[in-house]
């Protein structure tokens, strides 16, 4: 694939006026413009504008492309997902990661990992991006910590979901919580417990209840009725 040509920022900026001029006397804008405004008054010009630029990308050619590219190899959609990750969370003051991705470098691994078969390609990700950053580092430290290894996530769980399906309370002592940090997500049966099995820990909703900061506190790796019997005796 032929690389595009760089733009600079006043070339950029021309292009996006010289477009966006283009879009506006079209007659097509004018009269989709003026039903919408007749309609809902206008605000129903930003919803337009969405809707109109939604339409045009998605009939362009890069589009269809990506999508084509992406239904035959899922995996380098995932890859795409990650870089942009690993870049957006990346301090910008750093910079490390903006110039290694702009480098010759970069260039010629990102070809590289796009040619990759999907069961190297991890690898290839963690040896390419990933090591790179600081960000990186921690994260793999926490993604290879034990507690992080022994969990099974069966279904991801959403604090806010969960909360809800329990009523907003803690199950221990029902007190009201909120979705902030003073909520844990706190699994019935503790991962230390699975880790002395030498077994992967479930995480589903039926493995795991809200429960307030002091209540998972104190009970720590007991189980629910271990826990119960301890508060009686106290
Ligand atoms: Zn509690």
């Amino acid at each position: 694939m032929k690389m595009k040509k760089r733009l600079s920022k006043a070339e950029k900026k021309e292009h996006r006026r010289k477009t966006l001029q283009k879009y506006h006397q079209s007659p097509k804008y004018k009269k989709v413009k003026a039903r919408y405004v007749a309609k809902a008054g206008p605000v129903a010009i930003r919803t337009y504008h969405r809707e109109y630029y939604h339409k045009e990308l998605k009939n362009s050619s890069t589009y269809k492309a990506k999508r084509k590219l992406y239904a035959q190899k899922p995996y380098v959609r995932l890859a795409s997902c990650m870089y942009q990750r690993v870049y957006s969370k990346t301090p910008k003051c750093l910079n490390r990661m903006h110039t290694y991705y702009c480098s010759a470098l970069y260039k010629k691994q990102n070809k590289l990992w796009r040619d990759l078969p999907a069961n190297k390609l991890k690898t290839a990700i963690r040896g390419l991006d990933w090591r790179m950053s600081d960000y990186g580092r921690s994260y793999k430290r926490q993604w290879n910590s034990a507690r992080r290894r022994s969990i099974n996530v069966i279904e991801f769980v959403s604090k806010e979901k969960l909360l809800k399906l329990h009523n907003y309370r803690c199950v221990y002592c029902g007190k009201l919580l909120h979705n902030d940090k003073f909520t844990h997500i706190d699994h019935l049966i503790a991962v230390a417990r699975y880790q002395k099995l030498g077994r992967l820990c479930p995480e589903s909703y039926a493995t795991v209840v809200p429960a307030c900061v002091e209540c998972n506190r104190h009970k720590s790796t007991k189980t629910p009725l271990e826990f119960i019997w301890a508060r009686a005796a106290a």
